[in-house]
């Protein structure tokens, strides 16, 4: 069986984890050669970032260590056993930003990264070159080797027509509203500047990785991960091609509610959801989506236990959609695969 994962960061790590062990596949490492099943994960690069003259790509890195061993678990992103010396120094030096994270053995992944793509290598190569390394067991295809960020409009921080005390230079207002990068708004103020719109920064120049276009087309079932479904599903299908390849593959959809009881189950994904006016539910999430009945993405929806939802145009099921170890993980994958119509022994 094929199995094809449309995913962000740390919500989609772990679920591509539950679907290599419904798959008989081990959750972190590569697995037998000639093994009957093989899972391709479409990642999420929205939250791609130049900080300190490196590239660093949050959802391909917390998927490959996740998938690879190298994760810290407790946290759920960067390297386990990590230390902090470089982004002490960089804070020494003054050197913006100060906000990000960036740890020491991380560090190496992005100087190694920046280095390829300098030498012109795209990013779906670079990928492949680092998952030697960790050999995550799912092929981990970057949704587009072209440049696609997220940046969030909100108000100026520096203060807009509105601010007291009048312009700082002669004459100048500062902008009432401005971009910031994705990672700026979220790891910086935690979301906590009101949000008014996401841009997808380049996706109007960018195609879908070829690779991606093809699991999509040739994939038996397409998962839809419980991540973000804004800024990593939704960064996803912004990429020209994603949305057009879901629509035509012979696939069933099958997608997994990140909302369990009205709120995300971690993180901060009502905030986006706020931003763009779907309300945070199972139900409201699933809608956005849409039932491939109605032109939208989902054959089927799957919503956690006591949560209900309609979604024209998909089935809805509910199935426990906690991810609190493998077994409970790989649950929710078996539900998406038998809903998709799919059984595996
Ligand atoms: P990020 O890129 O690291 O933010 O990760 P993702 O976008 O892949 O996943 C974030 C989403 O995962 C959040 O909106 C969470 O609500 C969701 N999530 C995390 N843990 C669970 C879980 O155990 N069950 C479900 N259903 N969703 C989860
Ligand atoms: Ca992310």
């Amino acid at each position: 069986m094929k199995v094809t994962v449309l995913v962000g960061g740390v919500g989609g790590a772990r679920f591509l984890q539950g679907v290599k062990a419904a798959l008989g596949l081990p959750p972190v490492g590569a697995g037998p050669d000639h093994h009957p099943h093989s899972v391709d994960a479409v990642v999420n690069i929205g939250d791609d970032i130049w900080l300190h003259g490196l590239r660093v790509c949050p959802d391909l890195d917390t998927c490959m260590y996740t998938l690879g061993g190298g994760i810290d678990v407790e946290r759920g992103w960067g390297r386990a056993d990590e230390t902090w010396s470089v982004k002490a120094e960089l804070e020494a030096y003054e050197a913006d930003p100060t906000w990000f994270g960036l740890g020491d053995r991380d560090v190496a992944t992005h100087l190694v990264r920046t280095r390829m793509l300098r030498a012109g290598y795209p990013l779906s190569q670079v990928t492949e070159a680092l998952c030697h390394r960790w050999q995550p067991g799912v092929r981990l295809l970057p949704a587009s080797d072209d440049r696609v960020e997220t940046h969030v409009v909100v108000d100026n921080p520096a203060g807009g027509a509105d601010r007291p005390g009048g312009a700082d230079t002669a004459g100048e207002e500062p902008p009432p509203q401005v971009a910031i990068h994705f990672q700026e708004w979220w790891i910086r103020h935690r979301a906590a500047l009101k949000a008014h719109r996401f841009a997808s920064v380049g996706a109007d120049q960018a195609a879908i990785l070829p690779e991606a276009r093809a699991s999509i087309a040739g994939a038996d079932v397409v998962l839809v991960a419980p991540s973000n479904p804004v800024v990593s599903i939704g960064t996803v299908i912004s990429v020209p091609g994603v949305a057009q390849a879901l629509a035509a593959t012979p696939a069933p959809v099958v997608g997994l509610s990140p909302i369990v009881g009205g709120r995300p189950v971690r993180g901060m994904a009502d905030a986006c959801l706020n931003a763009i006016g779907v309300e945070t539910s199972a139900e409201g999430v699933g809608r956005h989506y849409g039932g491939r009945g109605e032109g939208g993405l989902l054959d089927g929806w799957l919503v956690h236990t006591g949560d209900t939802a309609t979604v024209p145009g998909a089935t809805v099921r509910e199935v426990p959609l906690l991810m609190t170890d493998h077994d409970a993980t790989a649950a929710m994958a078996r539900a998406a695969l038998e809903l998709a119509g799919l059984g595996v022994d």
